[in-house]
């Protein structure tokens, strides 16, 4: 009994609050907005695919960006404001009372100046580097905000739309919205996976360069002389014997906590002992003790290579976030966002796929958000394959019931 209240006390939002409900797609505004979005569907598929051949690698975004302002301008959000990272951002305004939401997809992709963007129609799917990962969803939160002005949609609270930059490179972007634009948001939104996904959390995610130097030597005179070569391969061969806790499960593919040694360099010549070699860490787990254990034990394995080897040692930290103020995984789970997020992706989720599940994971615009303690989820609108990658694809139709699904949680969220 005890017990029982002190969980309930422990709890207050309640076990899977969500307020997405069904009948509030009856409303004569979601209505017309629906029938708006439907009447358009060549015309967004048209308009994705001209956003998708428009290039915009990380800090290039500039084109996008000011593509995305002038249509905010034209659904007249207000406070349309432009960074100097080149953020974009707007607000739609609610009647008062209800939470300010952003709703964030990235302008920038993976892909750098001069890449093919020619999307390839094969029937319903369209092919091209960047097709998913972010404009497919960039273009649905555009055509979300639209569909609300042409429904009349009213909310409560503010509906705040970031085009956001610089996501691939380490978050930059939203950080620096979050911490320099003066909002305050209660809620946040990532636009910025499948549509068959849901991510509520933050994967932790650490970047190093640990680099090692030596005066160098003539190989003739290398015998037992101190080698950063020998250094970087004595730390390297270390850490992959340092022991990863059990795989989280849950994660399909992907396999967590990792650390992954993905660059690797030095010397100059072949006869000589290099002057410095270097190697790159990528270490990532899904929460902060695990990740704060492993980075210990990489940090003294390398260390004590170079010790043993005799080398000098410098290490750069390349991203890393401070996590100490993320909710504990419970109440991020629990919290009605996620579930409204949840609900509403699984009533609009393409017939005959999975029932779509909640991963404690992120790799994207909400994590910053998680860092800060405000409530975030990461959704998508569209079913979307091989990010990152030249055969990347999206499946053109997709794109309607995730404009709908968004426009959804965005009523919900703001209006409870
Ligand atoms: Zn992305």
């Amino acid at each position: 009994m005890h017990r029982l209240v002190l969980l309930l006390a422990a709890l207050p939002l309640v076990a899977q609050t969500s307020w997405f409900q069904p009948s509030m797609l009856e409303q004569p505004a979601i209505k017309k907005a629906y029938a708006s979005i439907d009447a358009r569907k060549d015309g967004i598929i048209d308009e994705w695919i001209k956003l998708i051949e428009t290039p915009a690698p990380s800090g290039k975004e500039q084109v996008r960006a000011r593509y995305i302002k002038a249509e905010m301008e034209k659904i007249g959000l207000t406070d349309i404001r432009t960074d100097d990272l080149f953020n974009v951002s707007g607000v739609r305004k609610g009647t008062g009372g209800g939470p300010t939401v952003v709703f964030a997809a990235h302008t920038d992709t993976v892909f750098p100046e001069g890449t093919n963007l020619k999307v390839k129609r094969e029937g319903d799917i369209l092919r091209a580097p960047g097709s998913g990962d972010d404009t497919s969803n960039l273009m649905a939160t555009l055509e979300m905000f639209r569909a609300l002005s042409r429904g009349g949609v009213q909310t409560k609270g503010d509906l705040i739309f970031l085009a956001s930059v610089q996501e691939e490179v380490g978050l930059v972007g939203a950080k620096h919205w979050l911490e320099t634009s003066g909002y305050k948001p209660d809620l946040f939104v990532a636009v910025d996976l499948s549509s068959l996904q849901l991510w509520y959390g933050a994967l932790r995610i650490d970047q190093f360069k640990f680099i090692f130097t030596s005066p160098g030597a003539h190989t003739l005179e290398s015998r037992g002389a101190p080698s950063p070569a020998k250094a970087v391969a004595k730390a390297i061969n270390g850490l992959y014997e340092i022991p990863l806790p059990p795989l989280e499960p849950g994660f399909g593919s992907f396999k967590l906590p990792t650390m992954n040694v993905g660059m690797l360099g030095g010397g100059t010549v072949v006869n000589a002992v290099p002057r410095e070699a270097w190697f790159t860490v990528d270490l990532r787990s899904t929460d902060s003790p695990t990740q704060d254990k492993l980075e210990t034990a990489l940090i003294s394995t390398v260390k004590a290579a170079a010790e043993k080897e005799g080398v000098g040692f410098q290490m750069e930290r390349k991203m890393g976030i401070d996590y100490s103020k993320a909710k504990p995984r419970e109440e991020r789970l629990k919290h009605p966002l996620v579930q409204t997020a949840l609900a509403a992706s699984n009533y609009f989720r393409k017939p005959g796929t999975p029932e779509i599940m909640p991963v404690d994971a992120g790799a994207n615009d909400s994590n910053i958000a998680v860092s800060m303690g405000i409530p975030a989820v990461a959704v998508g609108a569209v079913v979307q394959s091989m990010p990152h990658r030249l055969e990347e694809s999206a499946e053109a139709s997709s794109i309607i019931p995730g404009i709908k699904s968004l426009l959804a949680m965005a009523v919900a969220m703001t209006t409870h």
